[in-house]
Formats: structure tokens, sequence, C-alpha cells
């Protein structure tokens, strides 16, 4: 009997990403948030992913009233939706709590009692003034047991990095490689006021959200190197972490003030389409060939990471005046 050609048996096709959009609601989402949270929405749309909302407003003295309500305003004129959230990282305290024992009970982090001040004193390096000086591991052959013994002082948890240097492949930059001696030393998880540090809460948040695929932009770098240390001392499984460049002004600078106002929230009240904002920054990841309107969804097919240019997007007052806006600079 003859056998007819058989059809090529598909592959299973991997799970669909799990994504995530976390403004923090620390200011107002401006053109460089969109572009970055537009990337990771399509990203985990144009593969029939889920989409998570979280707001990071772990860093309380900072938070904005009003700010996690805008921020989702903004994403919903933006035509970008969730699926769940918003997850409210304040109200997750418990769950930051439960790692940080973890990593008490396996002796990876250790009190820390100096200041801000004694650790600029103690270090002899010269250091990026952003970053500030590499712990010089003052505090870091106390077990943590020795914690109990600083009741009434306040101190914070620092990780120990242990083997400084960290690699990963990224999945827009590729290998990237940092020694995080250098790039800051052992890092804190708890602060001394007694919250969770940035880098704790979200590497806790993303695995029990099960996100699988982190996209932000290039200045957390560092961040994620560190991060990856902490999926592995939690025994957690860490995502795929694509960063992408920031939007800068004209002088190259990460947009700011300085550059006028591109707040979302402006740009809508001055009756800005969010389909001609789409449509620039579609333009600017090389997705369509001209500055025109277009939605989000109609992006989908259109969508390819490896286009976004490596190098900063810079934006300037005659960019924004080809979708009719001011941004009051220049
Ligand atoms: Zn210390």
């Amino acid at each position: 009997m003859s056998s007819a050609p058989t059809a090529p048996i598909a592959s299973p096709s991997p799970a669909p990403p799990v994504g995530r959009l976390a403004p923090s609601p620390t200011g107002a989402q401006h053109i460089g948030n969109a572009r970055t949270y537009l990337i990771a929405w399509l990203s985990a749309r144009a593969r029939g992913g889920k989409v998570i909302l979280r707001m990071e407003d772990i860093d309380s003295p900072r938070i904005k009233p009003g700010a996690t309500e805008e921020a989702c305003a903004d994403l919903a004129w933006l035509g970008l939706d969730w699926d769940e959230g918003p997850f409210v990282q304040t109200q997750r305290l418990t769950l930051y709590e439960s790692a940080l024992e973890q990593l008490i009970a396996q002796e990876r982090v250790y009190p820390c009692t100096c200041s801000r001040r004694d650790i600029e004193l103690a270090a002899s390096a010269p250091h990026a003034e952003h970053e500030g000086p590499a712990y010089p591991g003052t505090c870091s052959q106390r077990p943590s047991a020795s914690a109990l013994d600083l009741e009434g002082q306040p101190f914070a948890w620092r990780f120990r990095i242990g083997n400084a240097v960290m690699g990963y492949t990224d999945g827009f930059r590729g290998e990237e490689k940092l020694d995080l001696q250098e790039a800051g030393g052992d890092f804190v998880v708890w602060k001394s006021a007694g919250t969770p540090a940035y880098q704790l809460a979200v590497v806790v948040d993303d695995a029990a959200l099960g996100v699988t695929e982190v996209i932000r932009s290039d200045d957390l770098v560092l961040s994620t190197l560190r991060q990856l240390l902490l999926y592995e001392a939690l025994g957690l499984r860490p995502p795929q972490f694509c960063h992408v460049p920031l939007v800068v002004g004209p002088d190259g600078r990460r947009l700011a003030k300085r550059h006028g106002d591109t707040r979302l929230a402006t740009i809508r009240a001055a009756g800005v389409a969010p389909e001609a904002l789409l449509g620039l920054l579609a333009w600017s990841c090389c997705w369509i060939p001209r500055i025109e309107p277009i939605r989000a969804q109609d992006l989908l097919p259109l969508f390819r990471l490896e286009t976004i240019p490596r190098t900063p997007m810079v934006l300037d007052p005659a960019l924004l005046r080809t979708i009719g806006f001011r941004s009051g600079e220049g």
C-alpha cells in the first residue's frame, strides 16, 4: 500500500509568555515609559501571552497620591490592556518577609548597621556618582543570628554576592557580564526602615505571578544581575530578561523635566490621539516606515524585538511637533 506523504510533525510550541507592566507610582509616566510598556505589551501579546500589571509602590515616602490611577489611565489610553492586576506591592509584604526569612536561614544575608556616610568613608575606590561607592564589606563577617543582638539599633539586610562575576544572556542585548563587587558589592535586600528593597520585592513578585518575560529599560541591567542571584538563592526560576534602550533628550541624557513636559497625562490633555503617539514610538522601533497614526493592536503583526535600534531614542521638540505636541522646550 502506498503511503501518502505525511505532514511534518509540528514541534510543540512553547507556552505563551507571561509579561508584565510595572509602573512605579513615584512619578508620572512619560514617553520613555510608554515606549518600554509598548514593547513589553507587544512582545507578550504577539505570541498570545498574558500581561500582568503591578504597581511598584514600596518606595512609599516618594509615592505620589493618585499616581496608581493615573498610570492605569495612561496605559488604557495607549490601548495597552492587562489580564491580571493591578497587584500592589505594599499589599504583598508578607510574601517578601518570608523570602527574607529564607535568605536569613541560609546565611545568604547579614545585618548591616553602616550608614551611607560610613560606606562613603570606608570606600577608597572611585565610584559612579549615581551608584554610590561599592559596599566595602564592613559587616559581612556577622552571622545572620547576630541580628538579635542589634535590637533597638537600625540595620539593613545585605545579600552576600559571593563569586562576584555574574553573567546572563539578555533577550535583546545578548551576553552580559559584570563584576558585581566593582558594581556595588553586597547589596541591600531589606532596608533599615523595615521595608523590602526593590530587588527582593521584584524577584518575589515576578516569580509568584508566573512572569516568564521581563522587558524593561537598559538602566536596569545591574539590577537584573543582582536579581538573578536572588532567584538562585531562593530556588526560583528566573524569567527571560530583555533590556531595551531608554528614550533620551537632545542632550543625550535620559528623559527628564529639563527636556520639557513629556508626561502622558499632559500629551493626553493636549488632545493628541494615542494613535499618533503610538505611530511615533512604532516608527522609532522601525516597525513602520513613516510616523503615522496606528493602534496598539494593529502593531501586533509588525512587532519585532530585533528591529529596535541599539541606541537610545532621541526625542526632540521637532519630533513631538510631528504628532502635534509642544513639550514647552525648544
Ligand atoms: Zn555594614
